[in-house]
């Protein structure tokens, strides 16, 4: 067990080491979720946030750099939980509807950004209230990324929604084992038939 922290600042290291060890969990976890992901552009979501991510680990590593701590992570179960949710989706998704699959996907890895972006959240203003600006303003750098990463994902899968119902609303639906048929002949071709 570390020590109690003590000030504000052991707090706040604290708090960071968290963010830390989340942010090393899902450099490890994004390219299982890319290589999961069905829909170019959502593959293409998760390779960018990957480099993203690893672009906010090196700053954390700047502000413990800056306040004289060495970089450590404390295991974040939050995360750890999130991503085991993520890797039961898939294992549970596979050969699922390719747009459900997807939006199963989206929902789990949403779930981890509005994780960070509460964690960020409470990091900035933290900083701000202990007077370490610049570190601020690095964790406030991150949380608008991870709100991006966010806001991106929404977009995708109103996309991926629409699609989903498109092809519903058609009349094809996925057997489940990436072969689809038509479940009913269009209006035309029964009364072709009947005649
Ligand atoms: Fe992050
Ligand atoms: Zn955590
Ligand atoms: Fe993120």
């Amino acid at each position: 067990m570390p020590a109690k922290p003590q000030t504000l600042e052991d707090a706040f290291v604290e708090e960071l080491r968290d963010l830390y060890d989340a942010e090393k969990q899902l450099i490890k976890a994004l390219p299982k979720m890319a290589k999961a992901a069905h829909a170019e552009q959502l593959r293409e979501a998760f390779r960018e946030h990957l480099e993203v991510t690893k672009t906010q680990a090196q700053r954390l590593e700047r502000i413990f750099e800056m306040l004289g701590q060495k970089a450590r992570s404390k295991p974040c179960k939050g995360m750890k939980g999130l991503l085991e949710e993520g890797q039961e989706i898939i294992e549970e998704d596979a050969g699922a509807q390719e747009n459900i699959a997807d939006l199963d996907l989206i929902a789990a890895a949403q779930k981890v950004e509005h994780y960070e972006i509460s964690g960020y959240g409470t990091a900035r203003t933290f900083a701000q209230a202990i007077g370490q600006k610049d570190a601020a303003q690095l964790l406030d750098e991150t949380a608008k990324e991870e709100g991006e990463a966010d806001k991106k994902l929404t977009q995708l899968a109103k996309t991926l929604y629409k699609e989903a119902f498109k092809a519903q609303r058609g009349g094809v639906r996925s057997m489940g084992n990436g072969s689809s048929r038509p479940r009913r002949v269009r209006a035309g071709e029964e009364q072709a038939a009947q005649a």
